[in-house]
C-alpha cells in the first residue's frame, strides 16, 4: 500500500518548536486561563491536556473551576486582569444559547478560541485583519485553523498561487456542518478558493467563490447532491461525525485522495482507506492545541502593541 499516514503530532511539532523557541528567546511568559464550569469528563480531560501542553511549551496555564452561574463574573474579572493574556472556556456550559452569549463576554482581545462574534463575522466575510493597516490578523477558531494547517503541511495549499487563492481548483468534502468546526471550516476553505461540499445529516451545500474566484467571499448554494455524487469528485475528504458506528464508504473515495478525520471516533476504516488514499490523517487534536497556543502568543503581542501605542499617545 502506498498510502502515507501522517500523525497530528508531527504536524503539531513544527508549530510547537517554533512557539517554544519564541517564548524562550524573547523571555516572555504569556498566561492562559481556562474556565471549567461543567462536570463533563471530556472537558476535564481536555483541560488536563491543555495544562500539560502549555507546561511543555513554556506557557503559564491556570485552570479556574467555578459553578456555571458564577462563570460570567469570573470571565469579566479575567478580562480586566492585565496579567491574563488569553481566556478559554470548556464548553458546553449551559448547552444552549447562553453559551453563545458567554462566548461574547470574553474580551475580544483575549479570546484565544476565536469564538467572539467579531472573529466569527470576519471569518465568514473573509475579513482577515482587525485593523486598516493590516498589522493584526484576526483570530481563527482553533479546530478549523488546525485543519487548515494540516492541509498546508501536506501540500494541498499551492504556494505558487497568491495568498488567499491557494486552494483554487481543489474540491473538498467536509462531512460535518457544526457551528464549531464544519461550517467555519467550509467557509475558510472556500474563501481560500476551494469548491467545498458541506455534508450534514440533512443534505449537502456547496461553498465556493465562483468561476475564476470572481467573488470576494464565498457564497453558499443548496444542492440535491448525495454523498455518492461528491466523494468521487473530491481531492480531499474531511470528516467529523460524532458516532462510533459511522464509516465513510471507502469505495466512493477517489483513488489518490487525501483523507482527514477530526472526529473522536474513527470515521474511516483504517485498512480500507489506506488502499485508496494517497494521504491519511487519522486525528488532528494535537494540532488544535498548538493553534490555541499560537493564538495566545498573537494576542499577547497585540496587547503589548496596544499598551505601547497608548503610552506613546499619552506621553
Ligand atoms: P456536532 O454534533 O455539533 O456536529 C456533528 C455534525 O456531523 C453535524 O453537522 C451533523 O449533521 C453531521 N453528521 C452527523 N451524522 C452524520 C452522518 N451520518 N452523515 C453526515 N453528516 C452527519 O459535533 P462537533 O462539535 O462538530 O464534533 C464532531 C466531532 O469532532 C466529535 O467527535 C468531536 O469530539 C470532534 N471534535 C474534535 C476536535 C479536535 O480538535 N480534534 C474539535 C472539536 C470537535
Amino acid at each position: 500500500m502506498s498510502c502515507k499516514v501522517i500523525l497530528a503530532q508531527s504536524i503539531a511539532a513544527s508549530y510547537r518548536d517554533e512557539l517554544k523557541d519564541t517564548i524562550k528567546t524573547r523571555n516572555i511568559c504569556p498566561k492562559l486561563v481556562g474556565f471549567l464550569a461543567n462536570e463533563d469528563p471530556a472537558a476535564a480531560k481536555y483541560a488536563e491536556w491543555t495544562a500539560k501542553t502549555c507546561a511543555e511549551t513554556g506557557i503559564e496555564f491556570e485552570l479556574r473551576k467555578c459553578s456555571r452561574n458564577e462563570l460570567e463574573d469570573k470571565i469579566v474579572e479575567a478580562n480586566q486582569d492585565v496579567d491574563v493574556h488569553g481566556i478559554m472556556v470548556y464548553y458546553p456550559v449551559f448547552g444552549d444559547r447562553q453559551d453563545q452569549y458567554l462566548q461574547n463576554v470574553v474580551d475580544v482581545g483575549k479570546d484565544v478560541e476565536g469564538l467572539h462574534h467579531k472573529y466569527v463575522y470576519n471569518m465568514y466575510h473573509n475579513v482577515r485583519f482587525l485593523d486598516e493597516a493590516k498589522t493584526k490578523k484576526c483570530i481563527i477558531p482553533c479546530t478549523p485553523l488546525g485543519l487548515v494547517k494540516v492541509m498546508e503541511y501536506i501540500g494541498i495549499y499551492n504556494s505558487i498561487l497568491p495568498y488567499g487563492n491557494r486552494l483554487h481548483g481543489r474540491v473538498v468534502t467536509i462531512i460535518n456542518r457544526s457551528e464549531i468546526v464544519g461550517r467555519p471550516l467550509a467557509a475558510l476553505l472556500a474563501n481560500d478558493g476551494a469548491k467545498v461540499y458541506s455534508v450534514d445529516i440533512n443534505g449537502i451545500q456547496e461553498f465556493h467563490r465562483g468561476v475564476g474566484l470572481q467573488l470576494k467571499k464565498h457564497e453558499v448554494c443548496e444542492t440535491t447532491l448525495k454523498v455518492e455524487d461528491v466523494l468521487p469528485l473530491s481531492d480531499v475528504v474531511i470528516t467529523g461525525v460524532p458516532s462510533p458506528a459511522y464509516k465513510v464508504p471507502s469505495h466512493l473515495i477517489r483513488d489518490g485522495a487525501t483523507c482527514i478525520n477530526f472526529s473522536t471516533f474513527k470515521n474511516f476504516d483504517g485498512e480500507e482507506i489506506k488502499k485508496k488514499a494517497a494521504i491519511y490523517v487519522p486525528a488532528v487534536g494535537k494540532v488544535t492545541v498548538a493553534m490555541l497556543e499560537r493564538n495566545l502568543i498573537r494576542l499577547y503581542d497585540y496587547q503589548n502593541q496596544d499598551r505601547a501605542a497608548k503610552a506613546t499617545s499619552t506621553a
